[in-house]
């Protein structure tokens, strides 16, 4: 297959790029490098462009004729999302619907489209499963549940257009072969911001907020290892190949952990007992997010491989001390 990967220099594109490079597809990445890497992109071209640039876009697609298109490129960070509303909208929405423009315009009808968890905001129930109404509670999921409704409208419009939305919950680790990984200056994500912690490039990690309805105070959360949602993302163009009809899975492993757990596991995992500060809420966060799993195994087949969080904080881990020694940022 010939599959456009937008924001296949990032951190989830280019483990996918890679996982699909090694599937044998052909890959072109369409990327800005505002928070990609070239050296991240495995297989194939990259293209440096904007999806704001229609004209780009255009080119690649009239010379590259993808069969189906995997978008990645996005703004991801919650709390920037409740500061910048209009950046968030303008990336996330605006652009997205200049590449399924695009993409009518040339008949690409297969799209794989980077959702999140976060459309789901604070659930009636958790585990969560894919029937749950969309209310999210932060711009930023408020922009993805914007394009899955996208997504629908144009799947019923009869222009045989066909997605998969992937709902990812919260990814970390690394690639297991080590080449690529988290590569981000300033991380926000609890994972990687603790092994920074840990290897002694922040000072201390703040715990956001100890007063959550839950166990121990803290938020909760899916924690699901990179790798396992690259070989989601394969087993959805299988799937979309096969002619499978437009869907909608949560990418989860079905079990939480709250930060508190996480914490105390990066400690143990890595042997740094560093210093932690209990901090205010921070704006935009649900107390606990955990996927129901289920539907994803059953109509895609999918199979996790790295169920464990000891297994992706070990990963983080050696990345982060990989990375550093090659201080390629
Ligand atoms: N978190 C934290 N300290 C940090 C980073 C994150 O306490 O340095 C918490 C955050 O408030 C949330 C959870 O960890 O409750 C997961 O946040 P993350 O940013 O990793 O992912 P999100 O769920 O927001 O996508």
């Amino acid at each position: 297959m010939k599959v456009l990967v937008t924001g296949g220099a990032g951190y989830i594109g280019s483990h996918v790029v890679k996982l699909l490079g090694k599937l044998g597809h052909e890959i072109l990445v369409y990327d800005n490098l505002s928070t990609g890497n070239r050296w991240a992109v495995k297989y194939g071209k990259l293209v440096v462009g904007d999806l704001a640039d229609k004209k780009l876009l255009r080119s690649v697609f009239e010379e590259f004729k993808p069969d189906a298109v995997m978008h990645f490129a996005a703004y991801i960070v919650v709390p920037e999302s409740v500061k910048k509303p209009l950046k968030y909208w303008r990336n996330n929405v605006a652009n997205t619907l200049n590449l399924l423009e695009v993409m009518r315009e040339f008949g690409t009808d297969l799209f794989i489209f980077s959702s999140s968890a976060a459309v789901y905001g604070i659930p009636e129930s958790v585990p969560v499963d894919e029937e749950a109404p969309l209310k999210p509670i932060n711009p930023y999921g408020e922009t993805k549940a914007t394009v899955e409704r996208l997504l629908s409208d144009l799947a019923r419009s009869g222009s045989g257009f066909r997605y998969v939305s992937l709902r990812y919950f919260n990814v970390a680790g690394a690639d297991p072969e080590g080449e690529i990984g988290f590569a981000y200056p300033n991380p926000t994500h609890l994972i990687i911001r603790a092994v920074k912690t840990a290897k002694g490039e922040y000072e201390k990690l703040y715990i956001y907020g100890t007063d959550y309805p839950t166990p121990d105070g803290t938020c909760i959360r899916d924690y699901i290892h990179v790798w396992d949602l690259a070989r989601a993302h394969a087993d959805a163009l299988s799937y979309l190949t096969r002619g499978g009809e437009s869907e909608v899975f949560n990418c989860g492993y079905g079990r939480g952990y709250s930060v508190r757990e996480v914490v105390d596991a990066v400690k143990r995992i890595t042997g740094v007992d560093f210093p932690v500060e209990e901090a205010p809420r921070r704006e935009g966060d649900p107390p606990a997010l955990v996927a129901k799993a289920q539907k994803i195994k059953e109509v895609l087949g999918w199979e996790p491989r790295y169920d464990s969080l000891e297994t992706i904080i070990k990963s983080a881990w050696d990345w982060e001390r990989k990375f550093s020694q090659n201080q390629r940022l």
